[in-house]
C-alpha cells in the first residue's frame, strides 16, 4: 500500500524508539546507535522486505578512517523490533547494519493463536496475531 512521509524530529524517533527498550544508544546525526551488527544484503532483505519502516532517517556518521574521523552517509530503517543501516563508502559501496538487541524469544501461543514473543535478553515484547500471518 502506499504512504506519504511525513517529517517527525529526530527527538520524536529516539523518543519512540527508545521507549521500546531494545537499542542501548540512539547515537546522534553524526554517531552510530548501538549496538550494532553488521550483516550480509540477504540478512537485510529478510527484514526490509516485511515492509514500510516506522521511521526513516538521514545521517552523516562519523568512521575513523587512521587517525582522521571521516563522515558518510547512512540511511536507517527504523522497525518496531529492529533498526536497518545502510552505509555507503566514498566508491559507494554499501554496508548493512541491524541496530538494537539480538533478540532470543521465548515464545507463548495462546489457543486464539495469539502469539507472545519475549526476549530474554534486552525484555522487549512482540505480539503476533493469527490475522497478521493469514488472511481471515
Ligand atoms: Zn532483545
Amino acid at each position: 500500500m502506499p504512504e506519504k512521509l511525513v517529517y517527525v524530529k529526530p527527538i520524536e524517533i529516539k523518543e519512540a524508539v527508545m521507549k521500546l527498550g531494545w537499542l542501548k544508544d540512539f547515537g546522534s546525526f553524526n554517531r552510530i546507535p548501538q549496538p550494532f551488527m553488521k550483516i550480509n544484503d540477504m540478512e537485510f532483505a529478510e527484514v526490509a522486505k516485511r515492509g514500510i519502516p516506522e521511521y526513516m532517517e538521514y545521517r552523516m556518521v562519523a568512521v575513523t578512517e587512521g587517525d582522521m574521523d571521516d563522515y558518510i552517509p547512512a540511511l536507517i530503517y527504523w522497525y518496531n523490533d529492529m533498526g536497518l543501516m545502510i552505509v555507503f563508502d566514498e566508491s559507494n559501496l554499501m554496508e548493512f547494519y541491524q541496530l538494537g538487541c539480538q533478540h532470543d524469544y521465548d515464545e507463548k501461543i495462546d489457543d486464539k493463536g495469539r502469539t507472545d514473543l519475549t526476549c530474554k535478553l534486552c525484555g522487549f515484547v512482540d505480539v503476533i496475531y493469527k490475522e497478521e500471518i493469514k488472511e481471515v
